[in-house]
């Protein structure tokens, strides 16, 4: 022990300085900009270098030879204890789940109660059920899911109360938060100068009601045709209908779970045209085909999300999108509901199934198994999509989502040479199902560090239930792509 010299100063562990020296020794180190082999010395909760040969005295070291050494992922699109349909889905002591999956931030979609502010909600959503619990840093996104009088003067504030994004649906008729095209260009409109960015769930919400209905009366009730009633062509038209009016609003707008070809190609030809339009993907629109929804014995109902799952093209225009930079995020839009009770509350009729499916611990291990091993995506890009990306559209970076110095020490040592397949057994997700069961798996998250904390070890969570803290979102995330 004693002083060791780092970047950021001289510290003097005599005087009772109680932070942690971690050596991360000899791994190769990837960014969203490149790779290279390097040591990583973590003091406290922060990388304070990044060098071959870094001075290993005061530090605990850990070999990394023959691993990649990637930033812990930030995980754009989660629902933890989400209320829909009557019921709700598992809560934040299921966050575990995410840190094993080598995500060490979520942005958590927080619901708006009736007559409810967004920020209020917001709080709400952290001290209720977020606090405490939460294995995961974390931040927020709000969701206007009841148009209040106060909505449009609350948006330019939200930034003051690290709130820089908000979603709007423009699906789900006959509830409160579908909102037509005036709220959505009024909402682009008061977010714009304060920079916070205005996310929507993009799909024709009439034309699926009209759809739904035919379906239910003419007696289609299996869950396959939830797809039926929501086919590509609503996700596309509602796409470049949210583009249009980002673009009549100047301001920026950012399309979730984009799932197919046309609707990605009206994000990515909307940015070619200079409006600031920008979208994500969801590792299910990637790797799992539309027939699952028709699998017997109401085993469709666990694939059940909106917009649906696609056929094999569409997938190949996602990986493609990602590839070239045309979508800029990979969440996972987890919803943690179980198929015994939750999903079967649709069992006579596709329209009462809880929309979302399980999928937080599995985003890497799915983006470098289909991904990386296949030669679609560099491991660069997969970094990029996966935990930089989505940081600076949060306002998280550069404290999360890079591997640099003064960056919280957030480090998943990744294995490529482990082989295994994905299952319920070894899922900390709680829920009865695994979205991916059986699928095979190339690589695995072997150790993960949260803040310098120790989280995962050979593969087990190792940290602390509500080791999490909540993180204030800075404004003006999206420009960091515009640029
Ligand atoms: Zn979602």
């Amino acid at each position: 022990m004693g002083e060791i010299t780092s970047p950021m100063g001289r510290f003097d562990q005599s005087k009772g300085e109680s932070y942690m020296s971690v050596l991360i020794a000899n791994g190769t180190i990837v960014t969203s900009l490149g790779e290279y082999g390097a040591d990583i010395l973590v003091e406290g909760e922060t990388i304070v270098a990044i060098g071959k040969g870094l001075d290993k005295r005061a530090a605990e070291v850990i070999d990394a030879s023959g691993k990649y050494v990637l930033p812990g992922g930030v995980d754009n699109h989660t629902h933890f204890a989400l209320p829909f349909g009557g019921t709700v889905t598992r809560g934040f002591e299921t966050t575990p789940a995410a840190i094993l999956g080598g995500t060490t931030t979520i942005v958590d979609y927080a619901p708006q109660p009736r007559g409810m502010s967004i920020t209020d909600s917001v709080a709400k959503h952290d001290e209720e059920r977020a606090s405490g619990k939460s294995a995961v840093d974390y931040a927020f996104h709000g969701i206007v899911m009841d148009v209040t009088d106060g909505l449009f003067e609350e948006i330019p504030k939200l930034p003051e109360r690290g709130i820089p994004t908000l979603k709007l649906f423009m699906a789900y008729k006959g509830t409160p938060y579908m909102v037509d095209d005036a709220t959505l260009f009024k909402a682009l409109q008061a977010a714009k100068k304060s920079g916070v960015t205005i996310m929507v769930h993009a799909e024709n919400g009439d034309v699926i009601d009209l759809l739904q209905k035919q379906c239910v009366s003419s007696g289609q009730v299996d869950p396959k045709y939830h797809a039926v009633s929501r086919p590509p062509a609503v996700e596309a038209e509602a796409t470049a209908r949210a583009v249009a009016i980002a673009a009549m609003a100047d301001a920026p707008i950012f399309v979730v779970h984009v799932s197919c070809r046309e609707a990605m190609e009206a994000i990515r030809d909307a940015y070619i045209d200079g409006v600031s339009a920008y979208g994500e993907t969801c590792p299910h629109y990637m790797t799992l085909g539309v027939d699952n929804l028709s699998k017997p014995n109401f085993e469709g109902a666990k694939y059940v999300c909106s917009p649906a799952l696609r056929s094999p093209e569409h997938h190949a225009a996602m990986w493609q999108a990602i590839g070239k930079g045309w979508l800029q995020v990979v969440g996972s839009d987890h919803c943690g509901f179980d198929w015994k009770e939750q999903k079967h509350m649709g069992k006579d009729n596709f329209t009462k199934i809880p929309n979302g499916a399980p999928g937080v611990q599995y985003r890497l291990a799915l983006l470098w198994t289909y991904g990386v091993e296949t030669g679609k995506i560099s491991r660069q890009k997969l970094v990029n999509v996966y935990a930089t990306a989505p940081a600076k559209f949060n306002g998280l970076y550069p404290r999360k989502g890079d591997i640099a110095v003064g960056s919280d020490a957030d480090i998943v040592i990744f294995d490529p040479q482990w082989e295994g397949t994905m299952s319920v057994n070894n899922s900390l997700e709680g829920v009865d199902f695994c979205a991916y069961e059986g699928m095979k798996q190339k690589g695995r998250v072997e150790k993960v560090f949260l803040r310098g904390n120790l989280s995962v070890d050979n593969g087990k969570f190792v940290g602390q239930a509500g080791q999490g803290r909540f993180l204030k979102g800075k404004p003006f995330g999206a420009a960091y792509q515009g640029l």
